[in-house]
């Protein structure tokens, strides 16, 4: 096969568990699409989250976003072409991440908005960390596709601890679960016609089969992208 593929940057998603989701996807959509032996060329730079996690807390976000400009560059600098950023949470820093890096980046926010409108939704549930469901950065980024997001109006601690003491740490509980279920069940009732899984761990909670609200992975339609912005010519 002629086709070839660009070598994908990516930046692990703060956690390692999301990393190691992000690799696989990367690969087994690699497979697919170009079938045989092939894989997919990705540089990973894996951080280690909890000073990360740590000045999240403090909203020390432009230190957070220095760190991940530096990550950037290097990626960049090893022969990265493409560069995907594999949490939601640390695209509210995006842009000082960017600063210097003449590379395509894929925005997690926009594939996941691509799907939600193709499958007909305008009016959407957001889970995520405190920081992505409260803060604008990512429902700005949706509004501007057309989409109007809702988040929980209760449960914002509850859902973060969550995330950050279990999924991050790969521990997945049936009540942690039920959580997550009537957090999506109050957003249907309010109008919200699809839930986004707006933190690349929750996939390892949720997924249509345990939602009532059909569910848009991030972490899936991300690593998806990146892999069609790898091909693409
Ligand atoms: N991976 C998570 C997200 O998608 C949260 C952990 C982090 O801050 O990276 O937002």
């Amino acid at each position: 096969m002629s086709e070839t593929m660009k070598t994908i940057g990516l930046i692990g998603g703060m956690s390692w568990e999301s990393s190691a989701h992000y690799y696989r996807i990367l690969n087994e959509e690699t497979g697919r699409r170009r079938g045989g032996l092939h894989s997919a060329p990705v540089i990973l730079h894996s951080v280690d989250f909890a000073p990360i996690a740590q000045m999240q807390a403090a909203g020390e976000w432009q230190a957070a976003g220095h760190q991940l400009n530096a990550v950037a560059r290097n990626l960049a600098a090893a022969g990265a072409q493409v560069l995907g950023l594999a949490t939601n949470t640390m695209h509210v820093v995006d842009d000082i991440m960017l600063e210097g890096v003449d590379l395509p980046f894929v925005h997690i926010a926009d594939p996941t908005a691509e799907a939600l409108l193709a499958d007909g939704f305008d009016t959407v549930g957001l889970l995520g960390t405190r920081f992505t469901m409260e803060m604008d950065f990512y429902k700005q980024r949706l509004t501007s596709h057309g989409l109007t997001t809702l988040v929980p109006e209760v449960d914002h601690t509850n859902l973060n601890g969550i995330i950050y003491e279990e999924l991050c740490k790969g521990i997945v509980r049936d009540e942690s679960r039920r959580v997550f279920q009537a957090a999506i069940d109050r957003m249907a009732a309010r109008g919200a016609q699809a839930v986004i899984l707006g933190c690349t761990e929750i996939g390892m909670l949720i997924d249509d089969s345990s939602s009532a609200l059909p569910t848009y992975d991030t972490t899936d339609l991300h690593a998806r992208a990146l892999v069609s912005a790898a091909l693409a010519s």
